[in-house]
């Protein structure tokens, strides 16, 4: 299948490409990676006359630490968070969930940004976003604006950015000492999106008791979804790592589709929350 044609334009900057498309509105459309929307437009199951490529705007992809924070460019390649000794060390969640994302050529040409900004709901990053209260840098004609990952996803493929609207980076906080993280996934083969996923970030005081909790499930709701009541049993210390599991599933409303049923969704939800809290607990302890 071949896309619908379209009008190619190349920025080379920020200022250009919020040029092009604040002059477009909704008939413009950014491409990075490609990895997700190239498919949708091949597959004619989407079309946008102007198509702003942000693939020659360098000032868009980096890996800095700035004070607490790593902040990372929208055009960061996977691949390249994959590699980062910097990320390993100091945003180890991210980078213990990258190499879940499908296959190495598709991080090689798939971003950060554009995993974000895409926010399909099976995917790892916006989990690790929310599970790590993830800053989104967005910028426009009318200025930049910051926005938490809580404000960012709004449903399934659908975030906070007008079509006037580019991420331009994102920032993590950098690990805090006593912290342990995990990433547990079910999926039919590796490289296929998740059924059932968890991010998990586990914090300890010196007695090893959990002093703050970050738990998000992905692959089973509209948008990724914190398991709170989960979150709440670890911080009061109440009730074993299998009834901190089995909470992971109160109010949540999972998906039936041709993958998985909601039932097996759900079910998956309570295994993996408790098998991610549990090795995040350890890591916490061990310091
Ligand atoms: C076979 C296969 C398996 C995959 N498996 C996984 C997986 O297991 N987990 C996973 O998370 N992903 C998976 N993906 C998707 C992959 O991670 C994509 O890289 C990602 O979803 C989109 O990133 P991209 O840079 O390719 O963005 P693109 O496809 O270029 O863009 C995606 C969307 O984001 C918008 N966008 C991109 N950048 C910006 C920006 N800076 N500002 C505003 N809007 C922007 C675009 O307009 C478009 O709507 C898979 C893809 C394939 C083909």
């Amino acid at each position: 299948m071949k896309p619908a044609p379209f009008d190619y334009h190349a920025p080379e900057s920020v200022d250009e490409a919020i040029d092009l498309l604040s002059s477009f509105g909704d008939e413009g459309k950014a491409l990075a990676g490609g990895q997700s929307f190239v498919p949708l437009l091949a597959m004619r199951l989407t079309h946008f006359p102007h198509l702003v490529d942000l693939n020659r705007v360098s000032a868009m992809a980096g890996i800095e630490r700035v004070g607490d924070r790593m902040r990372i460019g929208a055009m960061t390649r996977q691949a390249a968070i994959e590699q980062s000794t910097e990320v390993a060390t100091l945003v180890p969640l991210l980078a213990a969930a990258t190499p879940l994302i499908g296959h190495f050529q598709i991080r090689n040409r798939g971003t950060i940004g554009g995993s974000l900004a895409h926010a399909d709901p099976a995917s790892e990053y916006p989990a690790v976003a929310l599970t790590l209260g993830a800053g989104f840098e967005i910028q426009s004609a009318e200025g930049p604006r910051r926005v938490a990952a809580t404000e960012f996803f709004r449903s399934r493929w659908t975030t906070c950015l007008s079509p006037e609207e580019l991420l331009v980076a994102v920032d993590f906080p950098v690990r805090s000492p006593a912290t342990g993280y995990a990433v547990e996934e079910v999926a039919r083969r590796p490289g296929d999106f998740a059924l059932v996923g968890v991010t998990c970030a586990i914090g300890v005081n010196e007695s090893g008791r959990v002093e703050d909790a970050a738990i998000t499930l992905f692959g089973v709701a509209d948008v990724p979804w914190r398991a709170a009541a989960s979150e709440d049993l670890l911080r009061s210390g109440e009730g074993d790592l299998d009834v901190v599991g089995r909470a992971a599933a109160e109010g949540l409303r999972s998906v039936d589709d041709v993958h998985a049923s909601a039932a097996y969704r759900r079910h998956m939800s309570t295994v993996l929350v408790t098998r991610a809290a549990r090795r995040a607990l350890e890591e916490a302890r061990r310091g």
